[in-house]
């Protein structure tokens, strides 16, 4: 595909091609896109009306974190999302404003209207009826086609200026290129084999933008020492609490699954961008895992006493056992120094209460995550400040949107990240809809 050498001028140009970036065009060229539909395909005239729209990428094909996303099946959405399932060092009323410019309902019809049924999983998740997340991005890549939307892939945006006309001026790798709008969408830097690698920072620092520090986010974390190597493969249901400066930061509780570097799955995940963000902000930060989920230190004190009444002959580790893995009890016995064999009733006063103690929290010796290559989000990026909530146009560079992850906003696990995707590129899209209409 040939890209022009600044002879076209474009009504808007997206710079990438992810979930937000396809979505801002889909929404900005919507109204004619049913126009046309409404007309039927041979009506010409409103075919060509509306803002022109060209979406770069610099991937191949575009799409990459769609096809990956939910293990290959895309959790789209969630069907509850509001701005506390986010965070970000700005305001929230910024992400609650943007939120409700898509609710769930819309986002459900909108995907529907595409050609993909959603349905509900666990906690709320919603995935495409196919399973099939390459049914989502390819439903996006038809309604951008069928919308009169240039896509140029492999051509990868350099530089963003403002020529002396007024005009953007983006220099791809495959030669300038003019628009009256510019979207950026680059996404952060998780998963940079993707193409977003973080080069969209320096686009938007560049023309103005305070960028919030960034550090990877629903990442798996890294432990040292050697309790974790033995419960490869274990998966069980805890709290991990993160403590920051001595005080509770957080408590998330949800599956974490042990692996031979560390710990993964939605507790590590969720509480990971914790951890980074005091890190980033060298604070002393702390990890603990309770494996009695949501049992307080005197809670299970008492149910250690009261089974080892119960059942006087059991042994402490097949007394655990019942309540957690097997291989985990050992290790955790094993780890306190604390006898296995011996009855639960028979444990001095002092032991019972060291075991109650190391059950509801268990210090993790956290040292770091598997980072940007392995994480699902970034969290941080363009301050939050300087967009406008209701169009997502720059206060810095009139003329400028920015949508997607490149903000500075990470969604827990569970669908909330493409989410906001897709309502910040609702806004974005409608914004540069209205002002060709
Ligand atoms: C393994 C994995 C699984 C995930 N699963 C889920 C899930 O199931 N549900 C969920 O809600 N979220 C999930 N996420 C998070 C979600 O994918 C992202 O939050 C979302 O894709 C962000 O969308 P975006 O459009 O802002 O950025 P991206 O999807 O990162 O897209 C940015 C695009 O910009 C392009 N680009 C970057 N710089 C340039 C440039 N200079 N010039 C041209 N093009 C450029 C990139 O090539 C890329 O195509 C997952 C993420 C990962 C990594």
């Amino acid at each position: 595909m040939s890209l022009p050498h600044a002879i076209d001028v474009d009504d808007v140009a997206i710079v990438g091609a992810g979930a937000a970036g396809l979505a801002t065009a889909i929404f900005a060229r919507q109204p004619w896109r049913r126009a046309r539909a409404a007309a039927g395909q041979e009506d010409a005239s409103t075919a060509v009306a509306g803002p022109t729209v060209r979406l770069f990428d610099g991937a191949r094909k575009p799409g990459a974190k769609i096809l990956v996303s939910g293990g290959s099946r895309c959790n789209v959405s969630n069907v509850a999302v509001s701005e506390r399932d986010f965070w970000t060092s700005g305001s929230h009323a910024v992400i609650r404003r943007v939120l409700r410019a898509l609710p769930v309902p819309m986002t459900i019809a909108w995907f529907r209207e595409m050609g993909v049924t959603l349905h509900e999983e666990e906690f709320g998740k919603l995935f495409p009826d196919s399973n099939r997340a390459r049914d989502v991005l390819e439903a996006l890549l038809r309604t951008a086609t069928d919308s009169g939307i240039r896509l140029c892939v492999d051509a990868r945006v350099l530089a963003v200026r403002r020529s002396p006309d007024g005009l953007f001026v983006l220099e791809t790798n495959r030669g300038d290129h003019r628009a009256r709008k510019v979207v950026l969408a680059t996404g952060g830097r998780a998963l940079p084999r993707s193409g977003s690698d973080g080069g969209g920072y320096e686009l938007a620092a560049a023309l103005g933008h305070r960028i919030v520090p960034t550090t990877p986010a629903l990442v798996p974390l890294l432990l040292d020492g050697r309790f974790h190597t033995r419960l490869s493969g274990v998966s069980q249901v805890v709290d991990l609490a993160v403590w920051v400066g001595g005080r509770l930061a957080i408590r998330v509780s949800g599956p974490l699954l042990w692996t031979h570097f560390g710990i993964s799955g939605p507790a590590a995940l969720n509480a990971s961008r914790h951890i980074e963000r005091a890190r980033l902000e060298q604070r002393q930060v702390r990890v603990t895992v309770g494996f009695l989920p949501g049992l307080t230190f005197e809670r299970a004190d008492a149910r250690l006493t009261s089974c080892g009444t119960d059942r006087p002959k059991l042994s402490t580790a097949a007394a655990l056992a019942q309540w957690l893995p097997g291989s985990v009890a050992d290790a955790l016995l094993e780890a306190a120094e604390l006898p296995s064999t011996l009855p639960l009733a028979r444990l001095t006063r002092v032991d019972r209460r060291r075991l109650a103690h190391a059950l509801v929290e268990w210090e993790l010796p956290v040292t770091g995550s598997r980072g940007y290559t392995f994480a699902e989000a970034t969290a941080g990026g363009v301050d939050l400040s300087e967009v406008d909530p209701a169009t997502l146009e720059s206060r810095r560079c009139h003329g400028l949107y920015l949508v997607g992850e490149l903000l500075d906003v990470d969604g827990r696990l569970g669908g909330f990240n493409f989410q906001w995707a897709w309502a910040s590129g609702r806004v974005a899209g409608a914004a540069l809809a209205q002002e060709r209409s």
